[in-house]
């Protein structure tokens, strides 16, 4: 995958692709993204799904530092105003720190057989969910432009549309179609 969503995809999930520039021996992250840009976004909504809690931890923890002895809400001070405190900070620390620790950890990520393949260290069997399911839709979706497509060719099997289809591939496909 180019560069550019490379770097993307590592800013937007810092925690799944901690060892993208990792030593060689320890992970086969170090080789990137390897598959066509087609398959972007399904990552990209893969990852969104093995990273947001940890965002929204996040975010809440922002949220309150940013309010440290304001009121919760708003600016408005009445008798029932919560005021933030250091506790609800710390609170929302911990939380945040929990969540970091769900988030898996990305070792590789690649083509092969046509479908996409992204394993994690370990992980829950929700991941696991997700990440199955980004697999088969990977194998219905073109890996150069991300169009719909299936999966072709004989030896050397690839995903792709009818336009990024080599030679008469995607004509047999359509014979065996017929056939079926
Ligand atoms: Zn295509």
């Amino acid at each position: 995958m180019r560069e550019e969503l490379d770097k993307l995809l590592c800013e937007k999930y810092p925690l799944l692709f901690k060892d993208r520039n990792a030593d060689m021996r320890t992970t086969a992250m170090c080789w990137g993204f390897a598959h066509g840009d087609g398959w972007f976004n399904i990552i990209d909504v893969l990852c969104w799904h093995l990273h947001h809690r940890y965002d929204n931890a996040k975010e809440r923890y922002e949220y309150l530092v940013s309010r440290l002895g304001k009121p919760r809400w708003g600016d408005e001070v009445t008798k029932t105003t919560k005021f933030v405190t250091q506790e609800d900070i710390d609170e929302a620390k911990a939380k945040m720190d929990e969540e970091a620790e769900k988030v898996p950890l990305v070792v590789q990520v690649k083509e092969k057989f046509g479908t996409l393949r992204f394993y994690i260290q370990s992980g829950t069997e929700e991941h696991y969910n997700y990440i199955s399911f980004a697999e088969s839709m990977s194998g219905h979706t073109c890996e150069t432009c991300g169009s719909p497509g299936k999966r072709l060719g004989r030896g050397w099997i690839y995903t792709a549309c009818e336009t990024h289809a080599q030679d008469d591939d995607w004509a047999e496909s359509l014979k065996e179609d017929d056939e079926e």
